[in-house]
């Protein structure tokens, strides 16, 4: 049966879909992750090639391991050996067929704010990937650009500085110090307001929370 919360999120989810069709954004709504996935790969043609940036949303749809599993051409940086294939693998991901991340945070009104260390996420969000698909829980759903800000830093970053093991103000006092550390993981801030190219963005939002 229905949660309260799912209700919510689902009556939530029909309006940024609305929303990020202004904004020439395709959005679909699933319900749970496992629906998700399955979204995820009928969006994705046979042979694609499919590379992601990092996110614990995506793991925890297991995505990266149903993609390597079925025939999609996989560039997976976690599978590389040296410095250098990591590397080329970084530069290969940004013209792949479909790029796959989550979003820091996403606005009531369809916009989305992500920030980055390397770059290489949003980097692929802006240019680069014929076709980007995000994946995000309705826990990250905020309601304007400057509440989606102060997720980001106040909670997104800090909580993936912790897991990242960054010597970093957040990870010692839980809030942002506004570093300009080597390990800051909050080197660019990227707000998307629409897609350029019409539908380049997908949006699958999951009613459910995913990530941080
Ligand atoms: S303290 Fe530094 S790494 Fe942590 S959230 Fe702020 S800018 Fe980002």
């Amino acid at each position: 049966m229905s949660t309260p919360v799912k209700q919510y999120y689902a009556l939530q989810g029909k309006k940024i879909i609305e929303a990020f069709k202004k904004r020439n954004i395709e959005a679909y709504y699933c319900s749970t992750k496992e629906e998700a996935s399955k979204q995820i790969l009928q969006l994705i043609p046979k042979n694609s090639s499919v590379s992601w940036g990092g996110s614990m949303t995506l793991k925890a749809l297991h995505i990266q391991q149903k993609l390597q599993e079925k025939s999609y051409d996989v560039l997976d940086r976690s599978l590389a050996k040296t410095p250098q294939e990591i590397e080329q693998l970084y530069h290969d991901a940004l013209s792949c067929d479909y790029y796959l991340m989550s979003s820091n945070a996403i606005t009531l009104d369809g916009k989305l704010v992500n920030t980055d260390g390397t770059g290489n996420r949003v980097a692929a969000l802006i240019y680069g990937p014929k076709n980007v698909i995000i994946v995000a829980g309705m826990n990250k759903v905020v309601a304007d650009e400057n509440a989606a800000l102060m997720r980001v830093k106040n909670q997104a970053a800090p909580i993936n500085a912790l897991r990242l093991n960054k010597n970093t103000p957040c990870t010692k006092t839980g809030k942002c110090g506004d570093c300009l550390s080597d390990d800051s993981i909050c080197a660019h801030t990227v707000i998307t307001r629409m897609s350029r190219i019409p539908n380049r963005i997908k949006v699958i939002l999951v009613g459910e929370s995913l990530g941080y």
